[in-house]
C-alpha cells in the first residue's frame, strides 16, 4: 500500500521544501499514534527521503519528550 502511494508520480520526489531526492518513506504528516484512521488514510501520507524521514522523526521526538 504505502510502495504503491510512493510509486504515483506525484508522490516520486521528497515533499520537504526544496528538497529534491527520491521519496523513500512514508511519512504522516499527522502523528498517528497507533491510530489506524490516521495511519492508513492515505491524505495523511507525504512521501520523504531517508534523510528528511529521519531528521522530521527525530524533531517530533524531541518535542514529544522535552520535560521542562
Ligand atoms: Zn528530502
Amino acid at each position: 500500500m504505502a510502495k504503491a502511494f510512493l510509486q504515483r508520480r506525484e508522490n516520486r520526489r521528497c515533499k520537504w521544501p526544496g528538497c529534491d531526492q527520491r521519496a523513500r518513506h512514508v511519512d504522516h504528516i499527522i502523528p498517528h499514534k497507533g491510530d489506524p484512521a490516521l495511519r492508513d488514510d492515505p491524505s495523511n501520507w507525504q512521501g520523504l527521503c531517508a534523510h528528511h524521514h529521519n531528521s522530521a522523526k527525530q524533531r517530533l521526538e524531541r518535542r514529544t519528550y522535552k520535560r521542562t
